[in-house]
């Protein structure tokens, strides 16, 4: 089911060749490089994106690769505009033209068969939830629950039965909507049955809805939990917890 791992590499140069709107707050960012052609991916790899802030520091920003196109040197990144940081800031201003380097594919998750699967997100990680379930056997049923702000945020994601929650004007990056959300699921004919877990979006967020999963009946071997971003906090600080607020354990977060 799964393509040899491609290890992280060195940094590639990339040129922008469309930037399209998804929605109001997704813009997909379809890069070509020629270290790209005939490379072989894994579902919900990712790449770590050389950019700058106003102030000319240099900092990294990771986005799953939601396509790519080998024959090509093509990958498409769907990025969430939420804000002004310097990946949002990026997402919003590339054009056709641009040039970007970016350093990776990483990311190791490796799926593995299971009698069903379930994804849970927010919408930063909607292009890894859709890669996901794009990828996996017809025959293993998938659910996934995703958090956006409202309707203008839904976009197609194959295979799984999808459950959107819509936070409205709450803020991002709190577990309590998809908690709930997680322990109303009818999981009709797979209760019982060895599912696998998959958790990624507000980093304590996704931390705390593990134990909601195992609630649930998926085992804690089986639940897969990556940090995708910091409440408050931009991305160069991600992984330094705070003192008494543990960070997802990574022993799980294999995605690299
Ligand atoms: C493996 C991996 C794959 C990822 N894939 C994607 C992807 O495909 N598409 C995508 O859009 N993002 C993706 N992310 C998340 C993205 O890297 C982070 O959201 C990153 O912080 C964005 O950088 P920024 O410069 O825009 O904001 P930062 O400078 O990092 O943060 C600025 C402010 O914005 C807030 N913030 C950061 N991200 C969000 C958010 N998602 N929602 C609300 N507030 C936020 C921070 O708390 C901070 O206050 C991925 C992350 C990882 C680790």
């Amino acid at each position: 089911m799964t393509a040899p791992l491609v290890r992280r590499s060195p940094t590639h140069p990339a040129k922008v060749v469309a930037a399209v709107d998804l929605t109001p707050r997704m813009r997909r960012i379809t890069l070509r490089t020629e270290s790209m052609r005939g490379i072989e991916l894994r579902p919900a790899q990712d790449v770590e994106l050389l950019l700058r802030e106003p102030s000319g520091r240099r900092v990294k920003r990771r986005y799953t690769i939601r396509h790519a196109r080998p024959d090509a040197g093509e990958l498409d990144l769907d990025v969430l505009l939420h804000g002004s940081g310097p990946g949002s800031h990026w997402g919003a201003t590339a054009r056709p033209g641009d040039e970007v380097e970016f350093q990776g594919p990483r990311g190791k998750l490796e799926l593995r068969p299971a009698p069903w699967h379930l994804l849970v997100g927010d919408e930063s990680a909607l292009p890894a939830i859709a890669a996901i379930s794009a990828a996996l056997p017809v025959d293993e049923p998938a659910l996934a629950l995703i958090e956006v702000g409202d309707e203008s945020d839904h976009l197609p994601v194959d295979h799984a039965d999808v459950h959107w929650l819509h936070r409205g004007t709450a803020s991002a990056g709190g577990p309590d909507l998809l908690a709930a959300a997680l322990e109303d699921l009818d999981l009709a004919g797979l209760a019982g049955l060895p599912g696998r877990g998959y958790l990624m979006g507000e980093s304590r967020a996704m931390v705390a809805l593990r134990a909601v999963l195992e609630g649930r009946g998926i085992a804690h071997d089986a639940i897969f939990v990556k940090g995708y971003w910091n409440v408050g906090r931009p991305d160069r600080l991600a992984g330094r917890a705070p003192s008494r607020q543990p960070l997802p354990d990574r022993a799980h977060d294999v995605s690299g």
